[in-house]
């Protein structure tokens, strides 16, 4: 997932950026790699800009949540992925869960051993 989210963002960044420079430059040379897009710069140069920029908030959206991540209830200790609780709510008790990550540490109480 993570792995996936870099590609998605490093593609967004080459894709604005390419997609700008096709716009504002359409014919030119690059480190040996020469264009010409003159008929058709502006919609081409826009179209792979806004694609860049739809990539970019697709991968920073996905990574402000880890769906592996797990979560657990604080009443009956269910612990689930976040895939299995998206609103973050018990199936069973339906109360706010928490992150499993630091749980014991902030409820001593519920360690069994
Ligand atoms: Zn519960």
């Amino acid at each position: 997932m993570r792995r996936v989210n870099k590609l998605l963002f490093a593609g967004g960044i080459v894709n604005s950026f390419g997609g700008v420079l096709v716009a504002f430059a359409p014919t030119g040379c690059w480190y040996g790699y020469c264009w010409n897009q003159e008929a058709y710069n502006v919609p081409l140069g826009i179209g792979i800009a806004c694609l860049g920029l739809v990539m970019l908030v697709a991968s920073l959206r996905k990574g402000q949540r880890d769906y592996g991540e797990m979560y657990i209830c604080s009443r009956c200790e269910t612990a689930l992925p976040f895939a299995e609780v998206p609103d973050e709510q018990c199936p069973h008790c339906h109360i706010p869960m928490e992150p499993l990550k630091g749980f014991y540490t902030r409820h001593p109480e519920l360690k069994k051993d």
